[in-house]
């Protein structure tokens, strides 16, 4: 019996299954640094987790309304009026299992076979996989390093078709930690309202900025805008909650409607204790946050500095995200003993076994002059990785 088209035309992810071979190496006892991780290396803070433990021993153990509880639903509109300076009724927001989750569901609830989905590279790697998980075309826009990885309103036209259903924004992004100033937001968002597309925007990590960069949300330019974006953010990035599986969407009312049916015939809620966990996240303290940003930041300044001072390598300054993205393609076509390194596959695989320096490569997504370092790690292993890199870039011949 054979497999559906669908489940054969993707892949499982690459930063998943790098972090896999990273683990098993680490288990086997061999000392990795592991630069692949996306998830911060810091604990859910304390109130959190004794939120959740109150949720447990409360008895708030049972199916919740699909889409979320309503006191979490209020807490979230109340984050977009403060945050993002967006106004939501409790119909247009829904909660699902983590960010990916929503960004799953409402690929669900738009594309169809013939759609195409415009994804500016280097992407998020989950993206082009969700649209072709639900029949349509992913539609792959190269932007370049001299522009801070940004996609142009001039790219954009370039690859617009009568056939364009939606954009995925990622800013700040993974892979890139670039972010979209306003200006650059306002020339998308005139593209799309003028071409009729929809704006899939994951600001995952907005709350993970610096450099005094302030994020916007790209829904919050204007009612037309407001009108065919859907919003994406969660907690796994901002609170350290990666485990705990909480994301959620904002939008036009019938495309959040249509997600919620989409959740309600396959997961149903998210996790009833997580969801009170997400609630004393968005409403309790919020002093871990600047504490983790300025953590990450001295690590960036630190990883971005040592990176540029590489021979062969060149970094641009990231302003978001926990990711430093280099360029090393100055070191394809040198060679290890009689190996040619010739791609960033190449590269990050003789890290990985010959340095024990686990990185993502540009490749997986989209770009392969580069390769992903995540500074989600402490200060001791960045210096020692770092040393590693340096030192293995400096063997080839
Ligand atoms: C981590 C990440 C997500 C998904 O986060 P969840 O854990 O599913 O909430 C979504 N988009 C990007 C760009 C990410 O890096």
């Amino acid at each position: 019996m054979k497999l559906s088209k669908r489940s054969n035309s993707i892949k499982p992810s690459p930063t998943l299954a790098i972090d896999a071979r990273a683990k098993a190496l680490k288990a086997q006892g061999v000392d990795i640094v592991n630069f692949g991780v996306g998830e911060p290396d810091f604990d859910t803070p304390e109130n959190i987790k004794e939120a959740a433990k109150r949720a447990i021993e409360s008895g708030f153990t049972k199916y919740t309304p699909v889409g979320g509880t309503d006191e979490l639903k209020e807490a979230i509109i109340e984050k977009f009026k403060k945050d993002n300076a967006l106004s939501y009724a409790k119909d247009e927001v829904v909660v699902s299992c983590g960010a990916k989750h929503s960004l799953y569901n409402i690929a669900q609830a738009l594309f169809e076979a013939g759609d195409e989905v415009l994804i500016p590279a280097p992407y998020w790697v989950s993206y082009p996989d969700q649209v072709l998980l639900n029949d349509a075309v992913p539609v792959i826009i190269k932007t370049e390093e001299e522009n801070s990885f940004k996609i142009t309103p001039e790219l954009l036209k370039a690859n617009i078709s009568g056939k364009t259903k939606a954009l995925i924004l990622n800013s700040p992004s993974n892979p890139t930690g670039c972010a979209y100033d306003r200006a650059s937001l306002e020339a998308i968002a005139g593209t799309a309202v003028k071409n009729d597309f929809y704006i899939i925007s994951d600001e995952i990590y907005e709350k993970l900025i610096y450099d005094g960069f302030s994020h916007i949300s790209i829904a919050s330019l204007g009612d037309e805008i407001k009108q065919r974006t859907i919003t994406v953010n969660g907690l796994s990035k901002s609170h350290a909650m990666t485990g705990w599986r909480i994301g959620f969407a904002a939008g036009p009312k019938n495309i959040i409607s249509a997600m919620t049916n989409i959740q309600s015939q396959s997961t149903s809620n998210p996790a009833s204790i997580s969801q009170k966990a997400a609630l004393e996240a968005l409403k309790g303290s919020q002093d871990f946050v600047p504490k983790m940003v300025s953590e990450f930041d001295k690590r960036r300044l630190y990883m971005i500095e040592r990176l540029n001072n590489m021979k062969g390598v060149s970094c641009l300054r990231p302003v978001g995200a926990f990711y430093a993205f280099p360029n090393v393609s100055s070191c394809y076509g040198r060679r290890f003993n009689d190996k040619m390194i010739s791609s960033s596959f190449d590269l990050s695989s003789y890290l990985l076994e010959e340095a024990n320096i686990a990185v993502v490569p540009g490749g997986a997504f989209g770009d392969d002059k580069y390769i992903r370092l995540s500074y989600a790690t402490s200060m001791e292993n960045i210096q020692k990785g770092l040393d590693r890199i340096e030192a293995a870039l400096s063997a080839l011949k």
